[in-house]
C-alpha cells in the first residue's frame, strides 16, 4: 500500500514566498514583497536575484522548460513551453538561464486568440506579463518531465486586456479600493487591505473511454447531440454521496496527489447526484489563485481520466434529462485584521449589514452582468432544468438575516439564541445548529459566512463570474462611500441610513422560496427581474449603459474591451452551434443512415414485424429530410460574413431543427435493436 506524507507533499511543486525568502537576500526579499505589495515594478538587482533564485529553485526540482501561462479569452489556458538552454554560438557554450527579462515579460502572438478583431492579423505584438501574486510552480506530467509556470496576464500591443486574469486583478484592486474607504467611515481606520476569497466546487462526469470514442458528438462537443432518456430516474439512483468504487478512487486520491504537490487544497471528493458524476472541492484561498488553480484541477481530472481509461467531462448538460455539472463559487469578502464581512456572526452588526446590503444591491442592480457571466449555449441547457438554478437571477437571504436586519435596526438589537440539534438519541452529542438552513435552487444563496454564486457552468473559466461579483459589489461600495464622505456631520450615521434605504429600495430581489418552482418565473416576471431566453439574448445586454459605466468607474474594463468580449461571447456561442450542426449532419450521414437502413431491413424481413419496419420507415423518411434541411442551412451560415446575419440564421433555423432532429431520432433509438446502434447510448454510458 502506497504510504502518504501529506504535509511533505503539500505546495512541494509551489515556488512561493517561504522559498524565495531562502535563496535571496534580505534586502532584495523586502523589496520584492514592497512590489508585491504595493505595486510598480521589479527592476535592477531585485529583479536580476528573484529570476535567479526561481531559476535555480527550479533547476534544482529536475525543470527543464518554463512557460508563460495565461488565459486568453476562449475559457482554456494558454503556455509556450521555453527550455532554460542559452547558446553561444560563437563561443559553443551552454548555460542554464532565466533573465528577469524573460520572467517578467514574454511576447505571445495576440491575433492568433480571441480578441474580438481588435488586433488586425499583422498586427500582431501582445504581451504576457508576470502576475506575482499568484506564485509560479512546477507541472510534472506522467513521465516525470518538469516546467515551470509563471502565472501572466495577457495584453494586446496597445495595452488592451485579451484574458481574463487581468480584469480580475483590477477588480480586486477596485474591491480593495473601495472597501477600504466603506471601512474607514465605519471606524475601521486599522484595516490596511481587504482579500477577496473564493472556494470553487467544480462538477464533473467520468464515463469509460471508449463509449466516448464510439461518439462524434462527445469527441467534438463533449456533449450528446442525440440520445433517448435513461431508463432509471435520478430519484432511484443512489449515487449522490454514494460509496465511491475501486477504480474512481484510485483515480480520485492520484488526482489529490498531484494537485496537493501543486499547492492546490484538494478538500472533498464525492459522488454527485446522475450517475458517473462527481465533484472536487479545495479549500478556498484568494480569488486569484482560486482561479488559477480551478484551471490546474480540470487540467489534472482530464489527464489522470486519461489514465484510468476515462474521459472527464466538464460541459454542462452532457447527458439530456441527467443531471449537468455546475461550478459553485464560494466568496467571501475578508479584511488584513481578519474580519469576514460576510460572516452574520460578526459582533458589530453595522459592519455585517453594511455589506450585505452592499451586496443585495450589487445583485439587483447588475443582475443582467450577473447573468452574462454565467452564460454560455452550454449552460442554457442545464439553467433551469431541475437540478440547476433557474437563469433568473435572485438572492437567497434567509429568513434569519431578513429579521435580523429588523431587529437590529428598527428594535434595537437581537435576542435570539444558540439553538441546539436533537437526534433524540442519548449517545449523540447535540450540536449547535446553522442559523439557517441551505437553498440549493437559488443561483445566489447566503451561507452564513459567504455567498455562493451556483450559476456558474462547469465547463467555464470562473475567473470572468469573479471579476464581475468583484466590480458590482465595489461599483456599490463606491456608491456608498463617494455619498458619506461628502457628509459634513457623522458620516457613519449617514451610511447606515444609506444601507438601510438600499435595504427597502433593493430586497425585491430576494427570493427565499423554491427557485425549482414554475410559478417563480411567474413572480420574477411581476417583480421586473430581468429573464432571457438564452446565452445569445443576455449578451446582447453586455454593453449596455449601465454595465459600460460599472466597468468604466471601476477601472476594469473600458469600453473597447467590453466591446471586444461582447463579440467574442457571440461569436463562441455561434460558433459552437455551427459546430453541433455539422456533428450531426455527419453522425447521419456516416453513421446513423446506416443503422437505421439495417434496422430497417431487420424488421422488414419478418412478417410479423411489418408494423415496426413501417415506423423505421416513417422515421427514416423525416429524418432525411430535416437533415437535408440542416445541411443547406448549414451552407448558408457559412456564406454569412455578417455576426448579426449568421445569429439569425442560427436561432431561427439551425437550433429549431436541431430539435426536431434530436425528438425524432430519439424515439427511434428505442426501438433499434441493440447489435445496430451506431453507437454508444446513455443505458450503456451511465450503467453499463
Ligand atoms: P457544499 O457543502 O456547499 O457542497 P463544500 O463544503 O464541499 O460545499 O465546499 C464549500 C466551499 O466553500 C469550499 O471550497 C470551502 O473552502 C469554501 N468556503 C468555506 N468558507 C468560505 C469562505 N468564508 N469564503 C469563501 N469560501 C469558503
Ligand atoms: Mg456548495
Amino acid at each position: 500500500m502506497k504510504k502518504y506524507n501529506i504535509s511533505k507533499m503539500f505546495g512541494k511543486f509551489v515556488c512561493d514566498d517561504k522559498v524565495l525568502k531562502k535563496y535571496v537576500s534580505k534586502r532584495e526579499f523586502n523589496n520584492y514583497l514592497d512590489v508585491k505589495e504595493k505595486g510598480g515594478n521589479l527592476e535592477g538587482k531585485t529583479a536580476k536575484a528573484i529570476a535567479k533564485a526561481i531559476k535555480k529553485w527550479a533547476l534544482s526540482m529536475g525543470a527543464t522548460h518554463y512557460t508563460h501561462w495565461f488565459m486568453p479569452l476562449n475559457g482554456k489556458t494558454a503556455e509556450k513551453q521555453v527550455s532554460f538552454v542559452e547558446f553561444n554560438p560563437l563561443s559553443g557554450v551552454m548555460i542554464e538561464d532565466l533573465s528577469e527579462k524573460a520572467l517578467v515579460k514574454g511576447e505571445a502572438d495576440a491575433s492568433s486568440f480571441p480578441n474580438g478583431g481588435e488586433r488586425m492579423t499583422f498586427e500582431a505584438r501582445g504581451y504576457t506579463i508576470w502576475d506575482y501574486t499568484s506564485p509560479v510552480f512546477i507541472k510534472e506530467d506522467f513521465e516525470g518531465n518538469k516546467t515551470l509556470y509563471i502565472p501572466t496576464a495577457f495584453c494586446s500591443y496597445n495595452g488592451i486586456a485579451l484574458d481574463e486574469k487581468t480584469p480580475l486583478l483590477r477588480a480586486t484592486e477596485s474591491l480593495n479600493r473601495e472597501a477600504l474607504r466603506v471601512l474607514k467611515i465605519l471606524g475601521y481606520d486599522d484595516v490596511k487591505k481587504v482579500h477577496f476569497f473564493s472556494g470553487i466546487e467544480q462538477e464533473y462526469f467520468l464515463i469509460r473511454r471508449d463509449d466516448y470514442n464510439s461518439r462524434l458528438d462527445m469527441k467534438m462537443l463533449a456533449r450528446t447531440l442525440l440520445g433517448a432518456k435513461v431508463l432509471k430516474s435520478q430519484e432511484i439512483s443512489s449515487h449522490y454521496f454514494g460509496a465511491i468504487g475501486n477504480k474512481v478512487s484510485a483515480f480520485m486520491n492520484e488526482v489529490d496527489e498531484i494537485l496537493w504537490k501543486m499547492g492546490v487544497a484538494a478538500k472533498h471528493q464525492h459522488n454527485e447526484v446522475a450517475p458517473c458524476q462527481y465533484e472536487l472541492v479545495p479549500i478556498y484561498t484568494h480569488t486569484n489563485i482560486a482561479c488559477d488553480q480551478n484551471q490546474l484541477i480540470m487540467e489534472t481530472l482530464k489527464k489522470m481520466a486519461h489514465k484510468y481509461n476515462f474521459e472527464a467531462i466538464f460541459e454542462e448538460k452532457p447527458f439530456a434529462g441527467v443531471n449537468g455539472s455546475g461550478k459553485h463559487a464560494n466568496w467571501s469578502v475578508c479584511t488584513d485584521t481578519n474580519l469576514n464581512l460576510f460572516d452574520v456572526e460578526l459582533e458589530d452588526k453595522d459592519l455585517f449589514f453594511t455589506f450585505f446590503v452592499a451586496m443585495i444591491v450589487a445583485i439587483d442592480k447588475y443582475n443582467k452582468l450577473i447573468r452574462i457571466s454565467a452564460s454560455s449555449r452550454n449552460n442554457d441547457f442545464r439553467l433551469g432544468g431541475d437540478e440547476a438554478p433557474p437563469s433568473i437571477v435572485s438572492m437567497f437571504a434567509s429568513d434569519y438575516v431578513l429579521n435580523l436586519f429588523e431587529e437590529h435596526f428598527c428594535n434595537g438589537g437581537s435576542t435570539r439564541k444558540k439553538d441546539y440539534l436533537d437526534f433524540g438519541v442519548k449517545t449523540l452529542p447535540k450540536t449547535v445548529k446553522d442559523f439557517c438552513d441551505r437553498n440549493r435552487t437559488s443561483p445566489f444563496t447566503f451561507g452564513g459566512n459567504r455567498f455562493e454564486f451556483r450559476m456558474i457552468g462547469s465547463s467555464q473559466s470562473v475567473t470572468f463570474p469573479s471579476t464581475c461579483l468583484c466590480v458590482a459589489l465595489s461599483r456599490v461600495l463606491k456608491e456608498m462611500a463617494d455619498v458619506a464622505e461628502k457628509e459634513v456631520g457623522d458620516k457613519k450615521a449617514c451610511l447606515i441610513e444609506i444601507v438601510k434605504k438600499y435595504f427597502y429600495e433593493h430586497k425585491n430581489i430576494i427570493f427565499n422560496g423554491n427557485g425549482y418552482d414554475k410559478s417563480w418565473e411567474e413572480e420574477a416576471r411581476k417583480r421586473g427581474i430581468p429573464i432571457f431566453e438564452n446565452s445569445l439574448e443576455a449578451f446582447e445586454e453586455f454593453d449596455n449603459d449601465e454595465i459600460i459605466e460599472a466597468f468604466e468607474s471601476t477601472k476594469v474594463l473600458s469600453k473597447n474591451e467590453i466591446l471586444l468580449r461582447k463579440f467574442v461571447f457571440i461569436k463562441t456561442y455561434c460558433d459552437t452551434v455551427m459546430l453541433e450542426a455539422k456533428t450531426m449532419v455527419e453522425m447521419f450521414n456516416k453513421n446513423i443512415f446506416n443503422s437505421i437502413e439495417e434496422c430497417f431491413s431487420f424488421y422488414n424481413a419478418r412478417n410479423s414485424w411489418k408494423i415496426r419496419s413501417k415506423v423505421v420507415e416513417d422515421s427514416r423518411d423525416i429524418l432525411i429530410t430535416l437533415i437535408t434541411s440542416l445541411e443547406e442551412y448549414v451552407c448558408k451560415a457559412e456564406r454569412e460574413e455578417n455576426l448579426d446575419g449568421l445569429k439569425v440564421i442560427i436561432k431561427e433555423k439551425i437550433i429549431p431543427v436541431m430539435k426536431l432532429i434530436r425528438v425524432e431520432y430519439d424515439k427511434l433509438e428505442k426501438i433499434i435493436p441493440e447489435k445496430f446502434q451506431p453507437f454508444a447510448n446513455y443505458n450503456k454510458i451511465l450503467y453499463k
